[in-house]
């Protein structure tokens, strides 16, 4: 049994919490909402009166929060000054590669053993134990770091040094949003062409245009079964998400001197897509803005 702090019990930390209880880890939680330490005590967790005290105790402390900003802040008040000297200290959530890099160097000052671990798969995966863990830190720990997030994995992976990780997930996930937009585009020509949509794909499917956003996610309606598409675009993964994404990867372009140009694109493309009110929608409904007709998901 190994001792877990868990910090973020919000859509994913809050069913990656439930999972490591369920599989008979200690797990001790903290968040700033009282719902969601609600929902946590409920899977079977000790509740924890701050950040702080979560951690004192804790062979492994998670972070799953919404942004850089907030994994900064719970770093420096209670994971820095108050963690195990040894322990894994994981950042899953998704933020900026220079914040990963900076926390892990100050960790590594306060003899804790950090990586950024982000993963990919949604609230369902998380909620099933399926996550697949992207893990940017010191080989040396990597064994280590494997085995307490396999409960909640399908696949852990090391990416390399600190903030590899971070710069795994945000290049696929500019790979995806830029893939998802080139779909969208050839079916909304598909059908002005008069070449209807199940033709297309199964034509696409198995030629040179084949890639995941087709064949596992095809934004078209009742082609992919467990596609978001066939659910009114609800669940899957918001456009806000995909947004933030994006964003950190022209942020991580630009720090980088790299040029992304095809991602500068996609992220306008949702920010408008977001701005037009549909930022809570799957990314994949961007095919209507492209069908020329997004109000037809109000
Ligand atoms: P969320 O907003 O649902 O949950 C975040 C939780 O953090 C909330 O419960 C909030 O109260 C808590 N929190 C914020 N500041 C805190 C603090 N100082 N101390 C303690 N708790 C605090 O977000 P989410 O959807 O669970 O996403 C978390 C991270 O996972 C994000 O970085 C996101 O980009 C990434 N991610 C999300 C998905 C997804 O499908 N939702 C998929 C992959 C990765």
């Amino acid at each position: 049994m190994t001792t877990y702090a868990f910090i973020g019990l919000g859509n994913m930390g809050g069913g990656m919490a439930a999972v490591l209880a369920g599989a008979g880890h200690a797990v001790t939680a903290s968040d700033l909402s009282a719902s969601a330490l609600q929902a946590a005590a409920s899977a079977g967790c000790a509740r924890a009166a701050s950040a702080e005290e979560a951690v004192r105790e804790a062979d492994v402390v998670i972070t799953m929060l919404p942004s850089g900003g907030h994994v900064r802040s719970v770093y420096e008040s209670a994971v820095l000054p108050a963690a195990r000297p040894g322990a894994l200290v994981l950042d899953c959530s998704t933020i900026d590669v220079e914040t990963a890099r900076a926390l892990s160097t100050a960790a590594r000052e306060r003899g804790l053993r950090p990586a950024d671990a982000p993963v990919s798969g949604g609230v369902a995966a998380a909620a099933a134990g399926t996550l697949t863990f992207m893990v940017g830190s010191d080989p040396a720990d990597f064994a280590d770091i494997e085995r307490v997030l396999t409960p909640m994995a399908k696949a852990v992976v090391h990416a390399g040094e600190a903030g590899a990780g971070q710069a795994a997930k945000i290049c696929n996930n500019m790979l995806l949003g830029i893939s998802m937009i080139g779909v969208c585009e050839a079916f909304a020509l598909a059908e002005r062409l008069g070449l209807s949509p199940d033709r297309f794909f199964e034509i696409a499917r198995t030629s040179s245009g084949q890639c995941w956003s087709l064949t596992s996610y095809a934004p078209w309606p009742g082609l992919v079964e467990s596609a978001p598409s066939n659910r009114g675009y609800e669940g899957g993964f918001s456009t806000a998400m995909m947004l933030k994404d994006l964003k950190l990867a022209q942020a991580a372009a630009a720090a980088a001197g790299a040029a992304a140009p095809l991602g500068a694109q996609a992220e306008g493309m949702y920010a408008l897509f977001e701005r037009l009110g549909y930022g809570a929608k799957d990314f994949s409904a961007i095919l209507e803005l492209l069908r020329g007709q997004p109000e037809t998901l109000d």
